[in-house]
Parts: C-alpha cells; sequence; structure tokens
C-alpha cells in the first residue's frame, strides 16, 4: 500500500476535480489519511499533478515566468 511521504500513514483513494483558468481537470488521486482528519499537510498526487497540468498549460501561453509566480 502506497504511503505518505511526509508522515508515513496509509493513503485512501481520491477522486480529484480542480477547475483553473476556464480549464477542467479530472484525476484520480491519493490522499494522507492523516490530512483528511487535518494532521497532515501532504499534499495529494492528484492536487500535484493538476498543479503539473495547469504549469504546463501556462508555460503554452508563453507567460513570462515572473508573472506565473505571482499567479501561482
Ligand atoms: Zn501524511
Amino acid at each position: 500500500m502506497a504511503k505518505c511521504a511526509r508522515c508515513g500513514s496509509p493513503l485512501s483513494g481520491k477522486h480529484g476535480y480542480s477547475k483553473r483558468a476556464n480549464k477542467e481537470y479530472r484525476s484520480q488521486g491519493y490522499i494522507c489519511n492523516r490530512k483528511v482528519v487535518g494532521a497532515c499537510n501532504q499534499r495529494s498526487m492528484a492536487e500535484r499533478y493538476i498543479e503539473t497540468q495547469f504549469i504546463k498549460y501556462l508555460n503554452s501561453l508563453n507567460i513570462p515566468p515572473h508573472i506565473v509566480d505571482d499567479v501561482t
């Protein structure tokens, strides 16, 4: 079973959904069991995946990096 990289707790399956910059992202990932109860601040893999896709999208627009930093 996958474990949280931050606290070592087992990870639960999670369906992620996010809408950013008029684009929708759906993904399935894992979330730390302790994060569910607020005891861990590890970000879910789904959130990281969404963020990666979002950054790729920003890059595709050729936005200067210093502006991307302001957005994120
Ligand atoms: Zn954790």
